[in-house]
């Protein structure tokens, strides 16, 4: 019978660890958005309403699109110097015209805890320790709680793109997995994904992966999130594929349910490289 990797109980465990943490030294975390994206602004909402059940401080900075980009460098680079600030998260898409390189490396890597710096990018292709991506610490992590075995695996992941696809396979090859990457212009994509021991979806198309692209025993770890009308799909066709997987994880409820609690779990890893513990 297919197993179901349900996000809660992972999600669960994480935000119980930072809660312990949380007890005993105070985390401020501050998020910045700029521009109205809805989603970006749900995301951040969302972090403030959980970051309050944990008892961490959150300061909240909301940019226009016609900011003057230099104030929020400012902004960001007096964060960096604020020892009570333990970690910096910025909101993506950037809405306007602005420089994102720019903004982006004005974050101190200490305090990245999106992972999203070329100083933690760095570190993670060089395997050395650091922040990185929530999304993509997420989808090792669901695999480490259900003990599904890494190790000498053939992992196909279907998207490349910085935040989810490239650093979930540099996670995946650190731990000794076998890796392919997929993209738009992959050749017979069914042929490929259907090599996979685990299938990672990470696209951004509802239902792409169908049922004939995954081999009986795959683990399948969608990270899909894709809005139409009242209802969310992820980028793998559930109802279908989880005939055929040996273990599947849901959206929602999956990969998306433990991002928020890595993100807290980045926070915690954050405060204590600056406080030495
Ligand atoms: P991007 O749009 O940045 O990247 C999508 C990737 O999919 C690209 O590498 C693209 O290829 C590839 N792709 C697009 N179409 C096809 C296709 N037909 N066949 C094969 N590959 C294709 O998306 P993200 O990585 O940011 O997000 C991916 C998904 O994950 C989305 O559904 C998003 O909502 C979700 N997400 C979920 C999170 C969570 O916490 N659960 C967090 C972040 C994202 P190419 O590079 O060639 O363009």
């Amino acid at each position: 019978m297919t197993k179901l990797l349900k996000g809660k109980p992972v999600a669960d465990d994480l935000l119980n660890q930072v809660k312990k943490f949380a007890k005993n030294n105070q985390l401020k975390m501050a998020i910045i958005q700029i521009g109205d994206d809805s989603a970006s602004s749900w995301y951040r909402r969302f972090k403030i309403k959980t970051a309050k059940k944990l008892n961490i401080e959150t300061i909240d900075y909301q940019f226009g699109k016609d900011e003057n980009e230099d104030k929020i460098i400012k902004t960001i680079r007096q964060l960096n110097t604020d020892s009570e600030v333990n970690g910096i998260f910025l909101e993506q898409p950037i809405i306007g015209d602005f420089n994102r390189n720019n903004i982006v490396e004005s974050i101190s890597g200490d305090k990245d805890i999106d992972g999203i710096t070329e100083k933690n990018c760095g570190k993670l292709y060089l395997n050395r320790e650091g922040l990185f991506p929530a999304t993509a610490k997420s989808i090792i992590k669901i695999l480490d709680f259900y003990n599904i075995k890494i190790k000498g695996k053939r992992i196909v992941i279907v998207g490349r793109s910085n935040i989810v696809g490239k650093p979930v396979a540099f996670l995946f090859m650190h731990r000794h997995g076998t890796i392919t990457i997929c993209h738009s212009r992959t050749k017979n994509l069914d042929k490929v994904v259907k090599e996979g021991e685990i299938v990672v979806a990470a696209v951004g198309k509802a239902k792409l992966i169908g049922e004939e692209f995954i081999s009986e025993n795959a683990v399948v770890i969608d990270a899909g999130y894709n809005l139409e009308g009242d209802n969310v799909y992820g980028d793998v066709d559930f109802e279908n594929a989880k005939t055929k997987a040996k273990a599947i994880t849901p959206v929602p409820n999956g990969v998306g349910k433990v991002t928020t609690a890595m993100i807290f779990n980045n926070l915690v890893q954050a405060y204590k490289y600056q406080n030495d513990k």
